[in-house]
């Protein structure tokens, strides 16, 4: 190992400081505190990333706060509660848990403060080992007797080990009709970035492309910023998340046999939900049950069962597995009672822009699931179709240097970058002993990996298996439903 300096057994970057990459970058450093672990994020703040970043208050996490416990000490729970500022912010949600902070829905911007404060306590300025940042977006990777990771801005940062923890990416542009609307100033293409609600006015109304989660947000961003013109949420099935119910217990029910195919899964599924309803406990506990066996279920299925389900059950599976806290599931409920929000089921048949030179806005026409047309006048256009997975064209000049270096494989089902174990697999097929990826970009080898308790499994593997380098490595064991046990009660 090449540590640069005697005291500096090795250097790691750390690629991106959102949740997945700070909390490594932590835990590393206190594993291993002769090692030097430097971050690269181009934000200016550590531990937040998109989700815990570009928050307003009224935007609530989507577990309990037990389900936010990362392994750091203090707790998520305890950091809380010895923070009056934090518990004052807490307010409503203990009022609607009756006083128990674990299961109440903290606001989201919280778990970001805490992260940001545990990485800020962990950081070393001085010389040697320890957890560095560096403020910079990484372009490249130049491998040689160190990893020489590229700035946009020309310095590097030289490394023995590397780990992209780059998270999630923009939305593309959806495809369809009208391209010409992509390019127009009533396009917001990427709903997180910092401009992106910025002069849209309270009465414009506003397409949201997309039903999911994203769309959740930015809608209740919009009602929170005063907004108040007609906004319609439109995706092909038009489900929207359901809600989080609290309540009961139900056992784990896939343990040793792992669901052969998606139809097995559904039907299996399908049996449980209906055995819980019999015996008065909500449905959720079934999905939580399952939730330590995911990665294990997606790893034992063909590349034609992962495409089956993803074509056939996803949008379903999406809707049961990601879910709102109560109150913004009732929040969202009442706007769509009051009228100004509508959700529909359909696709896009065109867009033409309106009023003079086109300058009004856009006349957006859809054909409705189940038949019929319809049209709606926007002065914005959303783009809420969530991140952005597929890896094998984008431009991002980071994935774009590894994958024309053949250092990194986008996958088949375009879903993020081949990975084994967190190690980058190479245009030949070999796993990397330098380079990893945390979160996201791992989406093909374990399908659930967006959620920060899956995440913090991730990363509690990865800084093992690397802590241990240089001494004597004990067997690794594949990734097992056990590896997850935790994950499943009380969400
Ligand atoms: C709106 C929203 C709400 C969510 N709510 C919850 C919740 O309540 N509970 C839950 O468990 N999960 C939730 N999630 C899911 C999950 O917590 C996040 O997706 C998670 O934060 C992912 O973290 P990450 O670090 O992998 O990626 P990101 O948060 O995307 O962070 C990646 C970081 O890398 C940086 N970066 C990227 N490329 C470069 C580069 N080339 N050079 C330098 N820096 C770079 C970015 O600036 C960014 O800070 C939510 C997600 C979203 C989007």
């Amino acid at each position: 190992m090449t540590g640069a300096g005697a005291d500096v057994a090795a250097t790691v970057a750390v690629v991106g400081g959102g949740v997945s990459g700070a909390l490594f970058a932590v835990k590393l450093a206190r594993a291993r505190p002769d090692f030097r672990v430097i971050v690269i994020e181009s934000g200016r703040r550590l531990g937040r990333g998109v989700a815990y970043g570009a928050c307003a208050p009224g935007h609530l996490l989507n577990v309990p706060v037990s389900r936010m416990e990362v392994g750091l000490e203090p707790g998520f729970a305890d950091w809380l509660r010895r923070d009056e500022r934090a518990l004052a912010a807490m307010g409503p949600a203990l009022a609607e848990s009756g006083g128990d902070l674990p299961s109440a829905f903290a606001p989201r911007v919280l778990f970001g403060d805490y992260l940001q404060d545990r990485v800020a306590a962990a950081l070393s300025h001085d010389p040697g080992p320890g957890l560095k940042a560096v403020r910079g977006e990484a372009v490249g990777i130049h491998p040689g007797s160190t990893l020489a990771v590229r700035l946009s801005d020309g310095r590097q940062v030289d490394a023995d080990i590397v780990v992209l923890a780059t998270g999630n990416m923009a939305p593309r542009a959806p495809g369809g009709p009208d391209a010409w609307l992509y390019d127009s100033e009533f396009f917001v293409p990427d709903p997180w970035a910092s401009d992106a609600l910025a002069d849209i006015d309270p009465d414009d109304p506003v397409l949201l492309l997309g039903t999911g989660l994203t769309t959740v947000d930015i809608v209740l961003k919009l009602e929170a910023a005063g907004h108040r013109g007609a906004m319609l949420a439109l995706s092909r099935r038009g489900l929207i998340p359901t809600a989080h119910a609290a309540g009961g217990a139900w056992p784990a029910f896939i343990e040793e046999t792992l669901p052969a195919s998606p139809l097995t899964l559904l039907r299996l599924f399908r049996r449980q939900v209906a055995q819980a309803k019999a015996a008065g406990i909500p449905w959720q506990r079934v999905f939580d049950a399952a939730r330590p066996a995911v990665p294990a279920i997606w790893r034992s299925w063909t590349l034609k069962q992962k495409r089956q389900f993803i074509r056939r059950l996803r949008p379903r599976w999406d809707v049961h597995r990601h879910r709102m806290a109560p109150r913004i599931a009732a929040r969202f409920e009442a706007l769509i009672a009051s009228g100004r929000l509508t959700v529909a089921a359909g696709h896009v048949s065109h867009y033409r822009p309106i009023g003079e030179a086109g300058r009004a806005g856009v006349e957006v026409a859809y054909k409705v699931r189940g038949g019929g047309d319809a049209r709606f006048t926007a002065r914005r256009v959303i783009n809420c179709t969530g991140p952005r997975r597929d890896l094998a064209e984008c431009g991002v000049p980071l994935i774009a240097d590894l994958r024309n270096q053949g250092l990194a494989t986008p996958d088949a089902l375009g879903l993020g970058l081949e990975t084994e174990d967190s190690a980058l697999i190479d245009d030949r097929r070999r796993p990397s002993n330098r380079l990893f990826a945390l979160g996201a970009l791992t989406c093909p080898s374990w399908w659930e990996i967006v959620a920060v308790p899956e995440i913090a499994v991730q990363v509690d593997r990865l800084v093992a298996k690397l802590a241990r380098e240089g001494e004597a490595k004990p067997e690794d064991h594949p990734l097992a439903p056990e590896d997850f046990l935790d994950l499943g009660a009380g969400i």
